[in-house]
């Protein structure tokens, strides 16, 4: 009997670059409870030492194989080098974060009003799984597990079926550097097999990263024995450009961080509000950015982004561009670049309306709204009328408005002056349809943990 395969393909050459089983029902059975077993067996639970040391060698291990992970990335995600190499450094960072973590103890105890102590405990969940998109592979597996093994849960994980060989390839680099094989197991499938993990009786937490959609129907299943759900979804990020804030530095960082992952990516500005007075010069720069970015061959150090990941997806986003046209102003950009694969040049859309499908849906392509807005209130209605709250940030040399402006934009994360910036200690996640929970910081190891409170009476 063959076994079926799921093939990864490289989004420049269309070329088959490598494959992993499928994994069958069976096997899948097999692996959740072999992560259960490993859990109930206490070692890894119980010892933050041991894990403490497992982190740190599977971090120092990940540091060494960077390059030749990057290459794996590159090969069926088709996102610049650079890009794919960082994703390693930032799983490097969120491990030794959380490896330093596994030692916070994070409790609490102390005598009660009526004479009794209390004593709470954050225990681990037991079994957790991890939904992975494809987008970034390597760096959001590891955000949302490092802090899950740091909390002491086992973990099963299923990479999306476009980007398996380099979960595949983290893990075993984990292996090999000392993780124990029962604690993290790997399953492999689409829709099917994420859907069995969220179902599974033994699995008794999600971390999923994806799309907003998919997001609502891990929730629903997991309703059925009450997993608890981490969800970190879409994105449709505004940035609020006042007319004193730096104009050049701002929109240089902005228009660049529009073409991270080719636009592919939940953070990425897919927004430019900029004060009225300022709108013409705003303009003029962005597009001049927009025109000037190269897309090109993942490995040519000239090249700003790479293809989208399939022509399919390409389409979609043409979709928009084609709204664009008729409904608004395309100003630059739009136009196939098929020099690597299914690339898009850089597209840059004016004259649009707030309620227009543009602004509102998550288009996941490199293309920009350039949106003008009258005063602070003004900003934050734009800033919020798309369904999403991942990110935002404003730009100003006041630092009042910048703080009243930062308050009044609903989203899990504002940058003040600066754009696409993460941390290991700080927690980041969503509001409205991009989910909910948090990830990082010590909310992203609180959400793998179940409190238990004991009371007791002093005789
Ligand atoms: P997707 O939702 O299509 O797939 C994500 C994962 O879910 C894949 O592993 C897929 O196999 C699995 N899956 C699909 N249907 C499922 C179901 N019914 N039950 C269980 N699992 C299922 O998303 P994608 O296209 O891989 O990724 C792109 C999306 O991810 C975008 O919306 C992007 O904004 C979002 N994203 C969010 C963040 C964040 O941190 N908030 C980061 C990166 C990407």
């Amino acid at each position: 009997m063959s076994i079926a395969e799921i093939v990864s393909y490289s989004p420049v050459s269309g070329e088959a670059v490598g494959a992993v089983p499928v994994t069958d029902a069976q096997r899948f059975d097999t692996e959740v409870r072999r992560a259960a077993a490993a859990f109930a067996e206490g070692t890894w639970s119980s010892s933050p030492l041991l894990r403490a040391q497992a982190m740190h060698r599977w971090a120092d291990a990940l540091e060494r194989e960077a390059e030749s992970i990057a290459d794996v990335i590159v090969s069926e995600v088709g996102k610049i080098f650079f890009e794919a190499r960082l994703e390693v450094v930032l799983a490097v960072d969120a491990l030794r974060y959380n490896a330093g973590l596994t030692r916070h103890v994070d409790g609490q105890a102390g005598p009660m009003h009526d004479g009794s102590i209390s004593y709470l405990e954050r225990r681990p969940v037991g079994v957790a799984g991890f939904i992975v998109p494809w987008n970034s592979p390597v760096a959001l597996l590891v955000r949302d597990l490092a802090p899950a093994l740091a909390a002491g849960t086992t973990a099963v994980v299923k990479p999306s079926p476009l980007a398996s060989l380099s979960v595949q390839r983290v893990i075993e680099v984990g292996y090999s550097a000392g993780v124990p094989e029962d604690v993290i197991r790997i399953v492999y499938g689409d829709v099917e097999i994420g859907r069995a993990l969220v179902e599974h009786p033994a699995v008794r937490a999600i971390g999923f990263t994806g799309s907003t959609s998919t997001g609502r129907e891990i929730m629903r299943l997991a309703a059925n024995d009450f997993t608890r759900v981490l969800l970190e979804l879409g994105g449709k990020s505004a940035s609020v450009v006042f007319a004193d804030a730096d104009i050049p530095r701002a929109i240089d960082s902005l228009v660049a961080s529009s073409v991270v992952i080719s636009g592919q990516f939940c953070m990425a500005t897919t927004r430019v509000l900029v004060e009225r007075s300022a709108y013409p010069e705003a303009l003029e720069r962005v597009v001049e950015k927009a025109r000037g970015l190269r897309v090109g061959d993942p490995y040519d150090p000239a090249s700003n982004l790479g293809p989208l990941i399939s022509k399919e997806h390409r389409d979609h986003v043409l979709g928009y561009v084609d709204l664009a046209r008729q409904t608004a102003k395309v100003v630059a950009g739009g136009e196939p670049a098929d020099e690597a694969g299914a690339g898009l040049t850089p597209t840059v859309i004016t004259d649009v309306e707030l309620t227009s499908p543009i602004v509102r849906d998550e288009i996941f392509g490199p293309v920009l709204t350039v949106e003008p807005f009258d005063g602070e209130a003004d900003a934050v209605v734009a800033a919020n009328a798309s369904p999403y709250g991942l990110v935002s940030s404003v730009w100003t040399k006041d630092g009042d408005r910048a703080w009243r402006v930062a308050r009044g934009i609903d989203a899990g994360t504002v940058w003040v002056n600066r754009y696409n910036r993460s941390f290991a200690e700080m927690p980041s996640g969503g509001t409205k349809d991009s989910g909910f929970g948090r990830t990082r910081g010590i909310d992203g190891l609180r959400q793998f943990t179940e409190p238990k409170h004991i009371n007791w009476q002093i005789s």
